[in-house]
Order: C-alpha cells, then structure tokens, then sequence
C-alpha cells in the first residue's frame, strides 16, 4: 500500500521498515533512536504493527487502541533545572494542584518552565523544595515531571513546601480528602472563580462546544467582569459588551458571537463531555450517546444501566447517574437547553432501516454462532440501527443466543428477555 501511495505521489516517510522478525524491531528501535536527533521534525518513539490484514483483524481492537499496534516509546529527555518556586493551581474539579516554576530549561528542544507536581504527598516523598536543583523530564507530549531533587547540592536557603490552608483564590478554606491511599486538597466551593474558570475553558474547548475565539484569558476576564457565571452564560455574550473588554476589537468580538452561535448545535456525545462529569471523558460520551436515543434518556437512566453499556466502568456509572441526579445540574441543563442549545442526536444513522425489528433495540449477543463471526453479527445488527451491548439488563429487547450460551442466557431468562436462537435471528436480520 506505501508503495503505491509513492507511485502515486503521496510522500512517504522513508523510515519505514517491513517485514522484520522480532532481532529486526529491536535493531529498527535502536536504528530509529540514532536518528533521531538528525530529524527535521520531532519523534518521540515509534509504532509497531503487525502489518498482515487478516492478523490485523483476528487481533481486533480494544476501546481505545488496536491489539495489532503498540508504540514503542524512547527513553525519556531530562534536564537538571532550578525550581524557583511552588505555586498552587485549582483545577476544575476544585482538586489543588503544586506546580513548580522553573528556571527555563531546553529538554530535548523544548523549553519547559513549569512541572506538576501532582500532590502534596509527591512532594513529600521526594523531598522537593523551594530553590532545590531537579532533574526533569519530558516524556513524548507529556507534561513535564521532576524526577528527583538534588539534597547534596542545597545551600540552606532551600524552603519546604506546605499546602495553603485557604484556596488561593476564592479564600475558602481547604479540605483534605482521603483518596485511595493518598490525600488530595480541594476547594468545596462550588462557586469558586478558579474552578467556575476551568469548567467553562473545558466546556468551550475544541472536543467539546469548540468555541473559537474564546480563550484562556478572554475566559479569566469574562469570569472576573462576572459576565460568565454559569454554561448557560456563554450563549447570552453580546457583541456590544464583548466589545468594551480590554484587548478585544469589535470585529472580533463580532466573530466570537457568531463562533457561539454556531456552537449552539452540538452532539449529544459532545455534550455529554463538554459537561465535565468525573470519568466521563470523549469516549464515555460516545457511548453513550450510542446507547441512548436523547439527553432525557442518559438523565433518566439508572446506575446499572449505565453501567450495562460496554465500555462504561461502574465509577464512569455512578459519577454520570450522581452528575444528572443532582437539582443544581439539573436546572444548568434547562437553562442550557432555554439558551437556545440543540442536540443533534447522533442516532439513527443513515443506513439504518427502521423497518428492521432490531431498529433502536438493545441487543445482547452470547454463544458461538453457526454462520458467522460474533462481530459480523454484530455489524449486522449495528447496521439495521441496534445497540449491542455486552450485559443483560431488564431493558434489553434480545438476546440472541448461539451455541454453548452460559450464564447472559439463564439472565435473560429470570429478566423476561426475548431470546432468539440463530435461525430466528437469521430470519429476522432478512427480514429488514
Ligand atoms: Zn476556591
């Protein structure tokens, strides 16, 4: 396929090697890692695949990677710096962050002046003070990190690092909150400038809204002027009072209407992930969005349906049920939707066939199948616009059982679910 995309004209990167044995990668990685320096651009490890189409699809895929694919990454760069200081950020969930400033340092091409410091307890462990010597490193497009700190090389000037007892910027008083088995500092103010600042950069942010023009700092002077205090906010800006914001013309302000406007029509996936919910990332998004034919209907589902959907972990459940059952976003949902919000539902897709009687049902398949592969049933079932999902629950429509069907049959049973043998599954997919 490189070949003829060549002979077509398409450039091609040169450093591609085929058909090498297990001795043939590993020489490849050393080969690549001496190059890598003489590179016009930057590479911070490489792929290897497994190149054969039809391993390629045996191996299949996990959420969100293939199994026939897997990067192999060079040993990270690393630089010894100076931490000037320590500040604290607060991120959007009101978790404190330290990050430590530093003096500028050029790690493999990059200048990096700042590294998270993750917690408290990192801190700690490592003994890292204000003024210490640090080795940091940069991993691929990974934030910088510090290593380690250099006691031997302290003067007595160095000055340990406490967590302020107040959020630095709202002046509530912190809590510690035990999580697994370290503790974490979190601002509980659920009004907070910081935290309110960082859910509105997320919810404007490229994978979500994707507002151009709507930046870090013109959102930190929205936040401050008090112009944005909620989502919804961000719908009623008018150009006029943008306008009179330091640093914004009126013909950008103009463009950062229109930009709004235009973000008014959205997907649910997106949506769903623009609210900023716990665990709920890109992904969990798609999910559901997949699952459920409207936003009435991820708000009205249980824990344990959520939880039935495949790739939708039980903390993921519990964090999305817990988000929408509470009033407060509730209500930061109505107004959304009275600011002129439309979802566009990302179901049904066009090949589907609402003559199907698989049209928008939940269907689980279990057992081996006479005629076909699980997942060309599966694609069969997609493509008449149902969901599959992997666990039985007491909204599933079937269960389409093949041979050998364990214990999904004997659920389906106890939960009154339709269950179709293959040749009733067979005469029903033609039907459509
Ligand atoms: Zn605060």
């Amino acid at each position: 396929m490189l070949e003829i995309l060549q002979g077509f004209g398409f450039p091609v990167n040169p450093h591609i090697r085929t058909g090498l044995t297990l001795a043939g990668v590993l020489q490849a990685y050393k080969d690549l890692e001496a190059l890598r320096e003489s590179l016009a651009y930057e590479i911070d490890g490489m792929v290897i695949k497994v190149d054969d189409l039809g391993l390629q699809q045996i191996l299949g895929e996990k959420i969100k990677s293939p199994r026939w694919a897997i990067a192999y990454k060079f040993s990270a760069r690393e630089e010894t710096t100076t931490i000037k200081d320590i500040i604290v950020q607060v991120g959007r969930t009101g978790v404190l962050t330290p990050v430590a400033l530093l003096e500028p340092v050029n790690v493999g091409g990059v200048m990096v002046s700042r590294a998270t410091l993750h917690n408290e307890d990192e801190i700690k462990r490592k003994d890292i003070r204000i003024g210490d010597k640090a080795l940091v490193v940069r991993a691929g497009d990974v934030i910088p990190k510090i290593v380690r700190v250099f006691p031997d090389r302290r003067d007595g000037t160095e000055k340990p690092f406490a967590m302020p007892e107040y959020c630095p910027v709202c002046l509530s008083k912190i809590e510690r909150l035990k999580l697994d088995r370290s503790y974490m500092n979190k601002c509980v103010n659920a009004s907070c400038q910081a935290q309110l600042k960082e859910r509105i950069r997320h919810f404007v942010s490229k994978k979500a809204f994707d507002i151009e023009g709507l930046g870090r700092k013109i959102v930190d002077q929205l936040v401050d002027e008090g112009m944005i205090r909620s989502f919804a906010d961000v719908f009623k800006l008018e150009a006029e009072k943008l306008a009179e914001l330091e640093r914004m013309a009126e013909k950008s302000a103009g463009n950062l209407t229109q930009a709004i406007e235009a973000s008014k029509k959205i997907s649910l996936a997106r949506l769903i992930y623009s609210l900023g919910i716990q665990h709920a990332g890109e992904n969990a998004g798609k999910l559901l969005s997949r699952q459920f034919s409207s936003l009435d209907e991820v708000m009205a589902a249980s824990a344990a349906d959520l939880e039935g959907i495949h790739g939708i972990g039980p903390e993921t459940a519990s964090a999305v049920h817990g988000f929408f059952a509470n009033a407060e976003n509730q209500t930061m949902i109505r107004q959304l939707l009275e600011a002129g919000i439309e979802i566009q539902n990302d179901r049904p897709r066009s090949s589907e066939t609402p003559e199907s009687p698989f049209y928008q049902k939940r269907v689980v398949l279990t057992g081996t199948l006479a005629s076909m592969a699980r997942n060309e049933a599966q694609a069969l079932l997609e493509a008449s616009g149902a969901a599959v999902t992997s666990s039985v629950s007491a909204k599933t429509d079937f269960l389409i059982a093949g041979a050998d069907a364990g214990s999904k049959l004997d659920k389906a049973k106890k939960a009154g679910v339709r269950i179709l043998d293959e040749a009733e599954f067979l005469a029903m997919v033609r039907q459509a």
